[in-house]
């Protein structure tokens, strides 16, 4: 009798070498699934294991992205949209936008005039539907103190009633987007991988939560679900993207994706459109006349880390014309305070 497992032979997670594949581990996890559904009458313990905790048998069974037909992802799409609005009480419309021909993208930070008012982080968690509670944020905005380079020796925890403080400057970071990253080469099944655009995207149905990724990541971009991510009904953003904004699940890997969604569809990355100052520059390097290759060709950039060798996306400069026009603003506070969940992606 055939085995479920292996329709459409020769997928990508075959194709890795000797040890973890992804599909030895489904075939262990769904055997240790059928166990576990054996005895969870009997045992106490299991009882109270949440079914949520289990991935579906489609989800199991779903190909890499890279091998599913149109088919396929119409099929994905979806199954997502419903388990979206079982979850969150709203239907959402899930895409799978393709990266657009003759693009690559890149963005360049004016750091002179960032402020550290911490408005990107914010605008990136109500674009990208990360979990609120555990919280995570893909942007973290270095405070530096002025006359050091060192952001080993940054906070990321300030809190003042106002910035900028004049002693400081500030350096966002998130996913550099490298063009040579590491975190692609580590991962054992091939769930995350550079797009031709230069974006380095997730599957999160195919992540199996080993993290080596996140350790071979240089930049601090990577963020693990340690628990089921929670995310209140109204703060859901119903417009999402199969490798981007769709809520995760526990167990996955997820990062910054330049906004996929949006940028795919000719937008700018939310952080890009909020930033009061237009320290945010975004666009097509490989068209002459945007505003990023003007920047690249005329200001001396420059990247975090370059001795690491990932040729990162994320190009820095200092504007000598355009100090901080800004007057003083107060930030938006490190940790937002903690209220009670309004369900979204906690199960009754
Ligand atoms: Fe800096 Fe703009 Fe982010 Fe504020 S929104 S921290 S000014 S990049
Ligand atoms: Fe990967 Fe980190 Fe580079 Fe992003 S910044 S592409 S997560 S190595």
């Amino acid at each position: 009798m055939s085995k479920p497992y292996e329709l459409g032979g020769g997928d990508v997670a075959d194709r890795q070498g000797p040890g973890l594949t992804r599909r030895g581990f489904l075939r262990k996890g769904a055997a240790a699934m059928a166990g576990v559904t054996a005895v969870a009458g009997a045992l106490s313990p299991l009882r109270e294991l949440k079914r949520r905790d289990l991935p579906t048998l489609e989800r199991l069974l779903q190909k890499h992205y890279k091998e599913m037909t149109p088919d396929d992802k119409q099929a994905v799409l979806k199954r997502i949209a419903e388990e979206v609005e079982r979850r969150f009480g709203v239907r959402p419309t899930v895409t799978d936008p393709p990266p657009l021909p003759g693009v690559e993208y890149v963005y360049a930070l004016n750091v002179s005039r960032c402020v550290g008012c911490r408005k990107c982080v914010h605008a990136c968690v109500r674009e990208n539907n990360p979990s609120r509670q555990p919280e995570i944020q893909y942007i973290r905005v270095l405070k530096m103190q002025k006359g050091s380079i060192d952001v080993e020796t940054s906070d990321h925890h300030y809190d003042p009633p106002l910035v900028p403080e004049h002693d400081s400057y500030y350096l966002p970071v998130q996913c550099h987007q490298c063009a040579k990253p590491p975190c692609v080469k580590v991962c054992p099944v091939e769930a995350t991988w550079q797009e031709p655009d230069g974006i380095t995207v997730i599957d999160y149905d195919w992540c199996i939560g080993c993290r080596y990724c996140e350790a071979a990541c240089p930049y601090w971009a990577r963020r693990f679900n340690f628990a089921e991510p929670t995310i209140p009904r109204g703060e859901l953003n119903p417009q999402m993207a199969y490798l981007s904004n769709r809520p995760r699940m526990r167990g996955v890997m997820e990062k910054c994706t330049f906004c996929l969604h949006r940028v795919r569809a000719g937008r700018l990355p939310a952080c890009v459109e909020v930033c009061p100052t237009g320290s945010r520059k975004f666009g097509n390097v490989l068209d002459p006349d945007s505003e990023v290759r003007y920047i690249l060709e005329q200001k001396r950039v420059y990247v975090l880390k370059e001795e690491v060798g990932t040729l990162p996306r994320m190009f820095y400069y200092f504007d000598e014309r355009g100090s901080r026009y800004h007057e003083p603003i107060a930030p938006v506070r490190p940790r937002e305070p903690e209220g009670p969940s309004e369900g979204g992606g906690q199960r009754s």
